[in-house]
């Protein structure tokens, strides 16, 4: 009968919606599937900032971080599940890691935390855009707190030196939230200075992310190579 079928689906509708609630509470986390059979190894890629928080804009464009990180994350989400990595994105799209809440650092700090301990990660790579007053500072460097880390971010900065950087710079201890909040080995990636007018107009490219991702996507795997064949 019409009246049960409207009925039923109104019910299916209401409960979708409060499903769709519980897990936006509950974490902005997304597992992307893998194409080929999976390798064991699980990646977290933590696109920094989102939601209220945009982090540094660009000198020119005004251009937010988080949506930069964002697309960079993306880019490099999908260079590793196409080799058979799964993949954990802190977030998936513009709005916060802890959405359904309201905007909070310590709620964007736990929601992030959660991710990593419930993916029980093989590493953690986040990703960010610098910032720094003087405006002729440019360049993609990485920051480790563990030694665990330091190794990614060691080879990831001589891969961006290589690839992208016109000056080398090193890879740094870094006193950051991602990298101290787990265990995991953790790199944060600095992609470049949106301080600085050239790195900026770079940065916001569709094709110069995806060279730095599949940068980050190459560094990376070269390393989890070696170690399974060791
Ligand atoms: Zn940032």
């Amino acid at each position: 009968m019409a009246f049960i079928t409207i009925k039923r689906k109104t019910i299916i509708a209401v409960l979708s919606v409060i499903l769709a609630l519980i897990a936006a509470v509950t974490t902005a986390a997304t597992v992307i599937a893998s194409a080929k059979p999976t390798n064991g190894i699980t990646i977290v890629i933590d696109a920094g900032h989102g939601g209220a928080d945009g982090g540094v804009t660009g000198i020119t464009t005004g251009t937010k971080e988080s949506d930069i990180n964002l697309s960079i994350s993306k880019y490099l989400a999908k260079y590793l599940q196409n080799d058979g990595y799964n993949v954990v994105l802190t977030r998936s799209d513009s709005s916060a890691v802890c959405s359904g809440l309201k905007y909070s650092k310590r709620g964007d700090m736990s929601a992030r935390k959660k991710t990593l301990s419930e993916a029980k990660p093989d590493l953690v790579i986040s990703v960010h855009c610098n910032s720094y007053p003087v405006s002729s500072v440019k360049g993609a460097q990485t920051f480790y707190a563990s030694a665990a880390g330091e190794r990614y971010a060691k080879v990831v900065q001589n891969y961006f030196n290589d690839v992208l950087n016109d000056r080398a710079r090193q890879a740094a201890v870094g006193d950051y939230y991602i990298l101290n909040c787990s265990e995991y080995p953790s790199i944060l990636c600095e992609c470049g200075f949106l301080s600085n007018a050239q790195d900026e107009s770079k940065l916001i490219t569709a094709s110069y992310q995806q060279k730095i991702a599949y940068t980050i996507y190459s560094a990376v795997s070269s390393v989890l190579t070696d170690d399974a064949q060791s």
